[in-house]
């Protein structure tokens, strides 16, 4: 698939070490950054929202505040994920209220990247900015992440430092399982990063014409490459309702971060299989002299039995992973849409030219 293909044009070497630098940028950038002088650039910010009635207010509220500080150009685009509460009422005021915002319905839940992908696929402005609707994402770092654009940033990642009131057993398990994806996923999935991000319009068309079905922005956005780089910030705590994303969510997430970016698994089946091949033809080779030699037939019951178990079981978990694999094929080769609109309210100026 071609996420697995080139990742060298990203590095994320230095957030490593910069631990608290307002722009930590991703090195090596492939070409060196510019200034952006445009006067007032459109920014458009994205927000899949699912079962966010209770907040979407104070959302919206501080998002004005937020964007009306900047100088550019703004409209906000609300992804409705299927909510089953009254979330499309609040929308649906908040669009009658004021023209600069506008939302999607989604026929049903898709999750959360494919309300992303609808929103991507929605949005034309210079800069289109990704962020949670449940003020988890500051609003106030929009200005941060606009100053790293105008500073020549193509995409400027978000990532949390803490998370205030998150409990310090899902905090020890999420940093554990980023770890994991650091060693295994062939693209740089930046620890701890949000769906919180910034794309030029560059990167964003990028992004738009990469052909899967199954996103996963995470990954995404550092594959695309450009200059990117990322700013640290402190995520608040939910302003009200709760979090979608339980451990089983977590698991699913990471299981793709390593699935769609990494083809290890596979790999350490070749590798398995290897060694089990070597020391079977060691053993045969010994059975073999020792039968030659006129020896007594080694006792062989136990030993059979447990390189027969062995051997199996080691086949049916490949069998089991290469399966994985073979139903993310499926589902590629399937082809179908990553969600279904059911309406679109935005204003006639503001649709994409498609
Ligand atoms: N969300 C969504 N679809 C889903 C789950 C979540 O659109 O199926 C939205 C949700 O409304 C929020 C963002 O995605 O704006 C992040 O979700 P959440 O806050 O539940 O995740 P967490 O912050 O706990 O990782
Ligand atoms: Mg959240």
């Amino acid at each position: 698939m071609q996420v697995q293909s080139d990742t060298s044009a990203v590095r994320p070497s230095s957030f490593v070490t910069q631990e608290r630098s307002a722009v930590e940028p991703m090195m090596p950038l492939p070409y060196p950054l510019e200034q952006r002088t445009i006067e007032r650039p459109q920014m458009c910010v994205v927000l899949p929202v699912f079962n966010e009635e209770l907040v979407l207010l104070r959302t919206y509220e501080a998002l004005v505040e937020s964007l009306d500080a900047l100088d550019v150009h703004w409209k906000v685009l609300f992804v409705n994920d299927g909510s089953r509460d009254g979330t499309v009422g609040v929308l649906e005021s908040l669009y009658q209220r004021d023209n600069r915002v506008g939302y999607l319905l989604l026929s049903r839940n898709f999750g959360h990247q494919a309300a992303l992908t609808a929103g991507f696929e929605h949005s034309v402005a210079d800069i289109v900015v990704s962020m949670d609707a449940d003020l988890q994402h500051p609003p106030a770092l929009l200005s941060n992440l606009l100053a790293a654009w105008r500073n020549g940033y193509d995409v400027v990642h978000t990532r949390k430092l803490t998370t205030v009131g998150l409990d310090p057993g899902r905090s020890l398990v999420t940093r554990w399982a980023y770890k994991m994806i650091g060693r295994v996923s062939q693209v740089d999935i930046i620890p701890h990063a949000s769906d919180y991000r910034l794309l030029d319009r560059q990167a964003l068309e990028a992004l738009r014409t990469l052909p899967e079905a199954s996103r996963l922005y995470r990954g995404l956005t550092p594959w695309v490459g450009f200059r990117q780089c990322v700013v640290p910030y402190v995520a608040a705590e939910r302003a009200a309702g709760i979090s979608q994303y339980g451990f089983k969510q977590l698991f699913g997430l990471f299981a793709r971060a390593l699935f769609d970016f990494s083809s290890l698994p596979l790999h350490a089946g070749l590798l398995l299989g290897g060694i089990a091949v070597a020391l079977s033809t060691v053993y045969l080779v010994f059975i073999v002299l020792w039968l030659l030699l006129g020896r007594e037939r080694p006792p062989g019951w136990a030993s059979t039995v447990g390189v027969t178990l062995f051997l199996n079981s080691i086949i049916l978990a490949f069998v089991g992973i290469i399966g994985v694999y073979v139903a993310r094929i499926y589902n590629e080769v399937r082809a179908r849409p990553a969600y279904v609109l059911s309406r679109i309210r935005i204003r006639s100026g503001d649709k994409p030219d498609k």
